[in-house]
């Protein structure tokens, strides 16, 4: 079907745990081989034992995305490795939780140095290699409905994603003409090591009784609009922003 991805490369940031171990698993069953890139290399190693046990390929790579030369090296070593990567899952991410004026620059620099920074290096990379070995490719930025509504104490984080948006956009524009596809996807709320603690707390409970299905999302919600971006169904979808939440907020 053409939601397969039989014969590419996908290249997964953040995908030691959370939703970024999820796409990995989601896009080998689609048929790609998936390299996967995070801090802690152990976790990494444990996910492709799992995804080769099913059958499928991949690779881990060590990555810190809030450093360029370690960004470099990443895409350095997957080219030596396995080539220049199709597809992008721009999702390495974190948050810092508190009221906005106990949040410190260096919370800031933490939130904005890996979840804008980082993104825009490994995106940028990610394109500069397709770009310059002439190939198509789909970049998906892993932003959040908090691009696009405010929440308390997620204030950097929401500044973050919102930014992360306008680099989709911009990123979109001028890439088209190379083939290159850049989209966002806007998780609602999924409990992971993320949010685990905050969702979990007496503020979670708030947030829940205001969500129409009084209930938090799944990671399997994700796997359609992941494979919709990834693969040539997309194929005319670039600077879009999809929010995958079931109306919740
Ligand atoms: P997790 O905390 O489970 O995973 C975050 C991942 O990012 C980890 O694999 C971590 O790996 C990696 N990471 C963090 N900092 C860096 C860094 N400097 N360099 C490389 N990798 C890094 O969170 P989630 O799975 O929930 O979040 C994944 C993405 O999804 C984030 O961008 C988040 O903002 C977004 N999102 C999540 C939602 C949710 O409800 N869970 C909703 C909307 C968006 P390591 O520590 O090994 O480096």
């Amino acid at each position: 079907s053409m939601f397969r991805l039989d014969g590419r490369l996908a290249l997964v940031t953040g995908a030691s745990s959370g939703l970024g171990r999820h796409f990995a698993l989601t896009l080998a069953r689609a048929g790609a081989r998936v390299a996967v890139a995070a801090r802690r290399e152990e976790a990494l190693q444990a996910l492709v034992q799992e995804i080769e046990a099913a059958g499928g390929r991949a690779l881990a790579l060590p990555l810190d995305v809030a450093d360029a030369a370690r960004v470099r090296a990443c895409f350095d070593r997957l080219g030596a490795e396995a080539g220049v990567a199709d597809i992008l899952v721009n999702n390495a991410g974190i948050t810092v939780t508190k009221p906005l004026l106990h949040q410190t620059e260096a919370d800031w620099d933490h939130v904005m140095d890996t979840n804008l920074k980082g993104a825009w290096l490994v995106a940028t990379e990610a394109a500069r290699r397709l770009v310059d070995s002439g190939r198509p490719g789909s970049l998906i930025n892993i932003a959040s409905i908090l691009a696009e509504r405010v929440a308390g104490g997620v204030a950097p984080y929401a500044i973050s994603k919102a930014g992360l948006v306008q680099a989709t956009k911009a990123m979109a524009l001028e890439l088209a003409r190379h083939g290159i596809r850049v989209n966002a996807l806007l998780p609602g709320y999924i409990v992971t090591d993320l949010n685990r603690e905050f969702l979990r707390s007496e503020a979670g409970d708030k947030l829940r009784a205001r969500i129409p299905s009084r209930r938090f999302g799944e990671m399997e919600d994700l796997d359609g609009p992941l494979l919709l971006l990834a693969s040539d169904a997309g194929r005319a979808i670039s600077g879009a922003t999809l929010t995958v939440d079931s109306a919740h907020s």
